[in-house]
């Protein structure tokens, strides 16, 4: 059978997965997981809402037609990819979702100096991450931690990925999450970046780690990973995002890299 590309489809409401990466919850999944090419998978919550099959779209959900963004995810199918590796996605549900948790953008962009992070329409494998999950990032982002990890490992020192790419709806989760246990959104603000605003979303950025030691803690610091990125990461077009004392009033986080074209 024909092996789907690794790549991931992106649409607001849902993305699509290579059936081959993806594990199966149930013996049903498993068996429609073995003959699917592409899953579509609810990002709000991970709930697989349909599996595509060469003879056709198998739902995986009582009422799949009434899904929002269900036609667009499968439109997604058809475009052209090299038409999809330009696109971003639009903004305006994000918007309309932080203005429900009463969390003003502009007022946050501005005292944060970061700034609004669209999700890329798509996504390529970079391998698999510490908890074996599929890592994604954009295309040049995945090639350079290929080479980046190659490198250090010829000169041994062993990186695994912690996270990549991460869309607002699992920012937007961890939030709802925290406010259903009763912290106020000033609060969660103190740890977690406002959902959008994260580099995560963007497809550039990782958190890289180190077999043996704690993911994404200071402790990664005084690692010989560290002192090895701290070394060779630039020429990869990695950098440092939040060092010590950073202008964006984010906690020192040695674990999180992101890659930025050359001059850019
Ligand atoms: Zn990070």
């Amino acid at each position: 059978m024909h092996r789907t590309p690794p790549l991931l489809l992106n649409t607001d409401a849902i993305e699509l997965w290579p059936a081959a990466l993806l594990r199966a919850r149930s013996s049903t999944d498993a068996r429609l997981l073995a003959q699917a090419q592409w899953v579509l998978r609810r990002k709000h919550d991970g709930r697989y809402l349909a599996a595509v099959l060469p003879r056709g779209v198998h739902s995986l959900v009582t009422h799949l037609p009434r899904e929002p963004g269900v036609d667009l995810a499968l439109a997604t199918l058809d475009t052209r990819r090299a038409a999809l590796e330009a696109q971003w996605l639009p903004m305006a549900g994000l918007q309309a979702r932080l203005a429900q948790l009463g969390l003003d953008a502009a007022r946050y962009a501005a005292d944060s100096g970061l700034r609004l992070e669209a999700e890329p329409a798509l996504l390529h494998y970079a391998g698999r991450d510490r908890f074996h999950r599929p890592l994604w990032l954009r295309r040049p982002a995945a090639q350079a931690w290929r080479r980046l990890r190659l490198h250090a490992a010829r000169e041994g020192i062993a990186l695994d990925a912690i996270s990549g790419y991460r869309s607002h709806a699992y920012q937007l989760g961890i939030f709802e999450r925290k406010l259903a246990r009763g912290l106020t959104v000033a609060q969660i603000l103190t740890v977690n970046a406002a959902p959008g605003f994260s580099e995560h979303h963007g497809g550039h950025a990782l958190d890289i780690g180190t077999p043996g030691d704690a993911p994404a803690e200071e402790s990664f610091e005084g690692t010989p990973a560290f002192a090895w990125l701290q070394a060779h990461a630039g020429a990869h077009g990695f950098h440092l995002s939040y060092p010590r004392d950073n202008p964006h009033g984010i906690v020192y986080e040695p674990w999180h890299w992101c890659w930025k074209p050359a001059g850019g």
